[in-house]
């Protein structure tokens, strides 16, 4: 499927999610309330059904006995919510944590820091809650240095995480990696931490959506919001099936719909992000490359590659890709991909690809994701621009949002500010262009 935000208000394809190695062992798919048929009134409408909105519906319904109605495109998990590198940490946004100081002090910092592991707990309190199995793995984060050089930045996050946030962190060397986590090039160094686990990311989406809906939320899928307007004191949301009116709206679209709302639009830069799945490793394949660790793993690259072996023994990797969903470039970085499997693993030379796909990142203009308010429309909410880092951010940002809209909470005050708008955002791609360029240089010079 070719798809391209900036070209469309809405992502509406049906009702199949994409080809990937999630949507081909999720098991059965969650009920849901059909499309929107006929004129619909809500007190709140939610539109998006990834694990911002999911997030956001249940908490509404479940603590404060709201009947919100959410308004899918496709079906609820379809976008990045059920594509993911499937990485929960305690991460919010693209900066490193090191910056997080530099940028707004070391108060802020810990706020954020605080925030961000809230955010791991509130994925861990979900699961447990709905009994969700969605094949947790021990817990681990690696972080690792793809150039001797870049050893330095992680020892500097590492001094910020162990001093200012009280949190543990250990540098390891090459060695230690080989020894207890793979044996393969590039890896000089490696930040490890814990509260980071992988899990099965669609089977989270799922079962977030039974649980919302077990609450009381109305879960529409197949209705893509079209159009949005104001009337009197409500919105009108226009999807192929009827209107819907609420009083409140909650956009929950991320990288998939933000030029539909005057609100995001120009404010994200909707960015591909490739993963390729191999085949299961052989015993001999295992035991060359010591491929034990189930930790979830990244290096130091801004266009970074994201990887983890898993339950299987298949390897997972991905990382940004083409500037569009093109069938040839997307079949070139499928190549990529797995040369880079080749490349970083020797012993897996000869490991072929069983899975690929890709989906939409919204990176945002300062690399934070934004949830709050429009500028002139205190009952339109927005939660967007996880750039990448958003599986436990956006469950928790969704559980954020409803106590702001039931209980009137005070959001995070740093990310309580409106998505700053992209200069020259007709040119977005053509800035994009530039800046990978300059990334995959910077990247592979040290
Ligand atoms: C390949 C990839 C790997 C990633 N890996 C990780 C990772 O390992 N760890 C991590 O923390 N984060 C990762 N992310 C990011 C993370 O998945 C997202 O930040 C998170 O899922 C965002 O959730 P969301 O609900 O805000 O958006 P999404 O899950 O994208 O959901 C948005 C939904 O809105 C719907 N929609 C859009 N417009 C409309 C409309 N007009 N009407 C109705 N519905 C609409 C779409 O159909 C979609 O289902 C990754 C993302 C990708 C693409």
């Amino acid at each position: 499927m070719q798809f391209d935000p900036l070209k469309s208000d809405h992502p509406g394809q049906g009702l199949a999610h994409p080809e990937s190695y999630w949507a081909a062992t999720a098991g059965a798919a969650p009920s849901g309330d059909g499309a929107v048929s006929g004129d619909v009134e809500a007190e709140i409408a939610i539109v998006g059904g990834g694990y911002t909105g999911l997030s956001c519906a249940y908490h509404l319904a479940r603590n404060f006995g709201a009947r919100p109605v959410l308004l899918e495109a496709n079906r609820t998990g379809w976008g990045c919510s059920g594509r993911n590198g499937s990485f929960v940490r305690p991460g919010i946004g693209r900066r490193k944590y090191h910056q997080w100081v530099e940028d707004w002090g070391e108060e802020a910092a810990r706020a954020l820091f605080a925030e961000a592991l809230a955010g791991v707990g509130t994925v861990r309190g979900l699961i447990r809650e709905g009994n969700i199995d969605c094949d947790v793995q021990p817990d681990g984060w690696l972080k690792i240095a793809h150039r001797k050089g870049r050893v330095a930045e992680l020892e500097r996050d590492r001094q910020v995480l162990n001093d200012l946030f009280g949190f543990e962190a250990e540098l390891l060397d090459a060695e230690a990696i080989a020894a207890g986590h793979f044996r393969g090039t590039e890896a000089f160094g490696a930040l490890r931490a814990g509260e980071s686990f992988g899990m099965h990311p669609l089977k989270l989406a799922d079962g977030i959506a039974r649980m919302a809906r077990d609450a009381g939320a109305v879960l529409h899928e197949g209705s893509p919001v079209t159009g949005m307007a104001r009337d009197g004191g409500g919105h009108v949301l226009t999807t192929p099936g009827g209107r819907v009116r609420a009083r409140i709206v909650v956009l929950a679209v991320n990288g998939y719909g933000p030029e539909l709302n005057k609100a995001t639009r120009g404010r994200v830069l909707p960015v591909l992000s490739n993963i390729v799945v191999t085949r299961p490793m052989t015993e001999a394949e295992k035991q060359d490359t010591n491929f034990v660790t189930s930790d979830v793993m990244f290096d130091t690259r801004t266009l970074l590659n994201y990887f983890r072996r898993l339950p299987d023994g298949r390897i997972l990797l991905g990382n940004r890709g083409p500037l569009r969903e093109a069938p040839a470039t997307q079949a070139r970085h499928r190549e990529e991909l797995l040369a880079t499997i080749h490349a970083k693993f020797p012993a897996l030379r000869g490991i072929t690809a069983d899975y690929f796909w890709g989906g939409w990142v919204a990176v945002s203009l300062d690399s934070m994701p934004h949830v709050t308010t429009a500028e002139d429309d205190a009952s339109l909410f927005y939660c967007m621009g996880y750039c990448g880092t958003g599986v436990s951010a956006a469950i928790h940002m969704g559980w954020r949002l409803a106590e702001r809209i039931g209980g009137g909470a005070a959001l995070l005050p740093v990310l309580d500010t409106v998505l700053p708008r992209m200069p020259f955002a007709a040119f977005r791609r053509l800035g994009q262009a530039a800046a990978f360029r300059w990334f995959r240089w910077r990247d592979e010079r040290g």
